[in-house]
């Protein structure tokens, strides 16, 4: 440990390492677990994309490309933004990398100062609070609350702003709530937004394809067009298109911003991977007719884990909008006590019974910024899930 730079002790270990470790030794010693605890579709990628990967390394698109992406994917890119967000970008304005993650913490290198604040509203995705720790920031979490939606308020982020503020991260649909932010809601943050020049918005899309009706996406710089040129729009294929593992991102944003973070990923990364770009080409271009279907079976999905959840004493949830999660209240299982005589006190209590009774594996609302909850990824197969509200149900009878 002696050897590690004062910067590592900024960062936490992924909250959420610990019990991927309980659920790889548990079923590596033959025990049948399920994981509702991965943010992954389960859904494989569209045959015609991968087709388009093993075409790019038959034809040896295999070398480096230009570091923000070849012309094709930059052309791609900003079709979509145009063609779905209604948003106008030239080349220099948009840049792709080794998925969302990465564009996410390029930005936030680039532009972060030491002692500068990142408004981050809670419930949020684990890696905002430390990458910006990371670049030498100060996180500061705005805590919403469930009797909104789980959404920021315009008069709790007018509140949050001061002279050292320099990013409001916004995520919609949200990881872990599944709220979305409706284009009125985003309009009166906007006129906040408007009043603070210094502030840069960060819109995290990722998750756009997966808005269930009336739920309707919407994007910041679409709303209020004065804002855009403060915003980085980032988007990307992993989970609209279940592309997890190809690791593509991209992003929409001024050019100067772009082209530091152009910098940064020239000298750590370089390009994305070349036969991943190509794919992407395909992914965006071609019709996404699949995603229809897609939103189908999780729509019932969803429906399915709110029955669940619904008919425990304990726990209660809102039908989440977007997204493939569920933020379940577990406030009334804090207290009770388990067939082996342990007392729930918290929701990382509550995820380990669920682990050790059930065999089901979530994730506690700590990790997300806001407790006692529970996350629940419900894009597995049908009858796992099934399977799995049945072995909840069962473990919290069992609580006294
Ligand atoms: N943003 C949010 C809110 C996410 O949940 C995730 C993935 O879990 C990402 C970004 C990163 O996605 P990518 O696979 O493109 O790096």
């Amino acid at each position: 440990a002696e050897f590690t730079a004062p910067r590592l002790r900024r960062v936490r270990p992924s909250p959420t390492a610990v019990i991927s470790d309980r659920v790889r030794a548990l079923s590596e010693s033959g025990v049948d677990v399920i994981n509702l605890g991965e943010g992954e579709l389960d859904f494989d990628t569209p045959d015609h994309i991968k087709q388009a990967g093993i075409d790019a390394i038959v034809q040896g698109d295999t070398k480096y490309t230009a570091v923000a992406g070849t012309a094709a994917l930059k052309k791609a890119i900003i079709n979509k933004f145009s063609r779905e967000n209604q948003l106008t970008y030239q080349p220099n304005e948009v840049i792709a990398g080794s998925g969302a993650k990465q564009l996410i913490f390029n930005a936030l290198l680039a532009t972060v100062s030491a002692g500068q604040e990142v408004l981050i509203p809670a419930p949020y995705w684990v890696s905002y609070p430390d990458m910006v720790a990371l670049a030498d920031g100060e996180p500061r979490i705005i805590a919403c609350t469930e009797d909104n939606g789980w959404k920021l308020q315009a008069d709790e982020l007018k509140a949050a702003i001061t002279p050292e503020t320099r990013w409001l991260i916004l995520n919609s649909p949200n990881n872990p709530t599944g709220a979305v932010y409706s284009t009125g809601e985003l309009r009166a943050l906007a006129e906040v937004l408007l009043d603070a020049p210094h502030v840069l918005v960060m819109a995290d899309d990722i998750y756009e394809h997966l808005c269930h009706q009336p739920a309707e996406f919407a994007t910041l710089a679409q709303v209020e067009p004065r804002l855009a040129s403060r915003i980085l729009t980032v988007n990307g294929v992993s989970k609209g298109y279940s592309m997890t593992g190809w690791r593509i991102g991209y992003a929409g944003g001024p050019a100067w911003l772009i082209s530091a973070m152009q910098i940064l990923q020239s000298q750590s990364t370089s390009n994305p991977s070349s036969i991943s770009q190509a794919a992407t080409v395909v992914a965006l271009e071609q019709d996404n007719g699949f995603l229809a279907d897609w939103r189908e079976a999780l729509d019932k999905r969803r429906r399915r884990i709110m029955a669940c959840i619904n008919q425990i004493d304990g726990l209660s949830a809102e039908l989440p909008p977007g997204a493939f999660y569920v933020f379940a209240n577990c406030s009334g299982m804090l207290g009770k006590t388990t067939p082996k005589g342990t007392t729930l006190a918290s929701d990382v209590d509550f995820v380990e019974y669920l682990l050790d009774a059930a065999h089901v594996a979530t994730l506690q609302g700590s990790a997300f910024g806001a407790s006692p909850y529970l996350r629940i990824a419900y894009a597995i197969d049908d009858l796992r899930l099934d399977e799995a509200c049945e072995r909840i149900v069962r473990a919290c009878a069992a609580l006294r």
